[in-house]
């Protein structure tokens, strides 16, 4: 059976690096707040190609923490109208309405499954404060123009990067284009950690030092409480294990691109359409997702074949008993992505052999 994802093969073929940095840790007799979390900060800010990086708890937290900072300084208030993609993966609405704050559900393009400029700026309305743009499956929004519909209407525009480590538009990296960006490190995620664990990535000097409060009981100064914080921290374990796998990420995405231009060239097969893919530095193949009317039997096909695959979403957000009062709102696009989309294998650890044969396994569906 070919995995949908093994992470414990990528984690095992770096295990002597990680077992030295834990070490590392755990004879330090420091575990929170130390020099590993200032290090891998400033490393992956680095990376991004920001002033700052602040590590936090989980992803989710990364989005909370950075719209609440924004309504601690001001630049948000209880009811603004924040723009999300109706099709993204549940967290990025939760950090919305955690805040207090208004989702505005809008369509993806069919293409991309990201926000398009056109949609968004209709749902702009005069309440509007914000845009959180996600990059969705490993692949970028259109950041130049989602950013310039961001200035013309005075909007912020948080990035929710938490699959597209990595990937970049003229070189700029995701991360680096909005004014902040939530970044996961989920194991699952391209940089995954040993555990939870997350960062917000910004420019902004004050943004940064405020998320950091907010995170640590709201105290800029031990002892001294600046506002009604929360404790979301990045511990010095994970903080160790991630400056191991940072040095590897670009690796790890060439190898997915390259099992993703495998699959490009050779998956052929009329009830499968394959996933739009631009400009190669925009997309890190965090998840390579095919479409299909036919998506169960396709999936059952791939099993009997011994391919394991994944549904990356089932049910539209909207669509949630945790979220009833959307149930009359129709999203005709979003709704029929979660009926379609099938992820199939992909990783750093898989083989082109593999590819191979999940490539004619999906060939031979009819
Ligand atoms: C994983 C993910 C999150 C949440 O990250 P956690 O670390 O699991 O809290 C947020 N947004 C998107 C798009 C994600 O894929």
């Amino acid at each position: 059976m070919i995995p949908f994802l093994d992470l414990r093969q990528i984690n095992s073929s770096y295990r002597h690096e990680l077992i030295d940095a834990m070490t590392r840790v755990l004879d330090s007799g420091w575990y929170i707040q130390g020099s590993e979390v200032t290090a891998f900060e400033q490393e992956f800010a680095a990376y991004c190609g920001t002033r700052h990086c602040v590590g936090v708890a989980n992803g989710l937290d990364a989005l909370i923490l950075t719209l609440r900072a924004w309504k601690e300084m001001g630049k948000l208030t209880d009811g603004d109208e924040v723009i999300v993609p109706a099709n993204t993966y549940i967290a990025s609405i939760l950090a919305i309405i955690e805040n207090r704050l208004k989702p505005v559900l809008v369509e993806p393009s069919e293409n991309t499954f990201n926000l398009c400029p056109h949609k968004t700026r209709r749902a702009i309305t005069n309440k509007t404060k914000a845009i959180v743009a996600v990059h969705l499956y490993g692949q970028m929004c259109p950041m130049p123009e989602l950013m310039n519909l961001a200035n013309e209407f005075n909007l912020l525009l948080l990035e929710d990067a938490a699959q597209a480590h990595g990937a970049s538009i003229d070189g700029r990296k995701a991360g680096s284009w909005g004014h902040a960006a939530g970044f996961s490190f989920y194991p699952g995620k391209n940089l995954g950690a040993l555990g939870d664990a997350g960062a917000v990535s910004t420019n902004d000097d004050d943004l940064s030092q405020t998320i950091r409060a907010l995170g640590n009981y709201g105290s800029h100064k031990k002892y001294e409480n600046l506002y009604q914080g929360i404790n979301s921290r990045l511990d010095e374990m994970q903080a160790a294990i991630l400056r191991v796998k940072l040095q590897h990420l670009n690796d790890e995405v060439e190898r997915r691109r390259k099992i993703a231009q495998y699959y490009l060239q050779n998956i052929n097969n009329q009830f499968v359409d394959l996933p739009y893919s631009g400009n190669q530095e925009s997309h890190v193949w965090h998840l390579f997702v095919i479409r299909s009317k036919s998506r169960t039997a396709i999936q059952a096909h791939l099993k009997r074949e011994g391919v394991n695959t994944m549904i990356h979403y089932p049910i539209p957000p909207h669509k949630q008993e945790a979220m009833k009062y959307y149930q009359n709102i129709e999203l005709p696009i979003t709704e029929s992505i979660h009926k379609e989309v099938l992820s199939i294998p992909m990783g750093p650890q898989l083989t082109v052999e593999e590819a191979e044969r999940i490539a004619s396994a999906l060939n031979k569906f009819e």
